[in-house]
């Protein structure tokens, strides 16, 4: 450790914490991603004891006895629950230290649609937590860094990023987030447009697990060269008794497409307004696709059929924020040197 030891702190190495509606994962500064699980917590309803986190919580989603309920506290791409949240930042950042005493630093990504008093309270959790200092970083920045796009330049860059609870739309440049959309569509209501469709159409009831299974396996943005089928298993609405249902990936993808055209219209609203030097930087180059999302089969083809742009999926969409977040740790004096000449120059003007 030798000379620097003091300021990382008692050996703890500072952490990028990507705190998303679906999932949560920590990137460790030299190590890189050290833990990605589930945002979800199993809590005992009596005595409001928390029972497992993460993994082992999100397997009790939905087949929980009678006092254990599993809940997501990120639920909506907000903080549904504070005190919950806080006890999940706390058990995954004390889970990745090896030292009790560590004192890491801790910058922690969460989705801009997040309030202020929120954001403060995140701050608070990490602080809580044992981190020594906290700092927040806006979930488009993260993920346009982790992604590899070239934020610090007076270029424009496009990042889509389709989460479970929030799709986030950005245009940045010079270190900057231009224009910006941030809509509560994302993964989670594309998983209920199939629990819709099968009401519908076939008076069935299936569980959100069997919902994103099927959009997983054979969900689509866009027709397929081979269209496929899944047999799945739900509780007849009428006789009340298991019923068996062949569904095809064609009516899966109408039954997502309301949903994706939300996701489709924000991506639109952002460049209508991105001003027109960037605007046509991003014509050039492309918007990035980031997120859980964006891996729905077609997405990319989709989005250029419709927007008349290039399309590219992330080459690790599931990890980019955490990554950039992560980068973020290293290069945070160098972003905010950015920021500082970016506003000198634009007063200078
Ligand atoms: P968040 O940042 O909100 O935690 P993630 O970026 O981790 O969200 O993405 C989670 C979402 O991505 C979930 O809704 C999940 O169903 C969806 N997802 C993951 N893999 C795929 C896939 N292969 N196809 C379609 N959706 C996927
Ligand atoms: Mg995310």
């Amino acid at each position: 450790m030798g000379l620097f030891s003091h300021m990382t702190g008692f050996g703890g190495r500072d952490l990028a914490v990507d705190l998303g509606t679906a999932n949560t994962l920590v990137y460790m500064r030299g190590r890189g991603i050290v833990l990605s699980e589930p945002s979800v917590v199993a809590i005992d309803t009596r005595t409001g004891e928390v029972h497992a986190v993460g993994i082992d919580a999100k397997r009790m989603l939905g087949r929980t006895p009678g006092t254990i309920t599993a809940i997501r506290p990120l639920k909506d791409g907000v903080i549904a629950d504070f005190d919950i949240t806080e006890e999940m930042l706390r058990h995954f950042i004390q889970k990745v230290q090896q030292s009790r005493f560590a004192h890491p630093r801790v910058v922690v990504c969460v989705p801009s649609g997040v309030t202020g008093v929120e954001k403060r309270a995140v701050e608070e959790a990490c602080l809580s937590a044992g981190a020594r200092e906290a700092y927040l970083i806006e979930e488009p920045m993260a993920a346009a860094i982790g992604a590899g796009l070239p934020v610090g330049e007076p270029t424009g860059s496009m990042v889509v990023d389709i989460g479970g609870g929030t799709s986030e739309v950005a245009v940045i440049s010079l270190g900057g987030i231009v224009v910006s959309e941030s809509i509560r569509v994302a993964g989670d209501e594309l998983d209920n447009a199939i629990i819709n469709y099968a009401k519908r159409e076939y008076k069935v009831l299936i569980g959100s697990q069997t919902a994103e299974e099927l959009k997983l396996e054979i969900g689509s943005a866009f027709p397929m060269a081979e269209e496929l089928q899944a047999e799945i298993r739900g509780r007849d609405l009428v006789t009340g008794l298991p019923k068996t249902v062949v569904l095809t990936s064609e009516e899966i993808r109408i039954a997502l497409d309301d949903t994706l055209q939300q996701i489709i219209r924000a991506v639109k609203l952002t460049l209508d307004r991105t001003p027109p030097e960037l605007a046509s930087d991003i014509m050039d180059r492309g918007m990035m696709l980031a997120g859980g999302g964006s891996l729905l089969h077609g997405l990319d083809e989709r989005m250029r059929d419709e927007t008349h742009m290039p399309a590219h999926i992330a080459e690790s969409p599931l990890t980019c924020v955490a990554v950039g977040s992560g980068r973020s740790l290293e290069e945070f004096e160098v972003i905010q040197r950015i920021d500082r000449a970016s506003r000198k120059r634009r007063r200078r003007r």
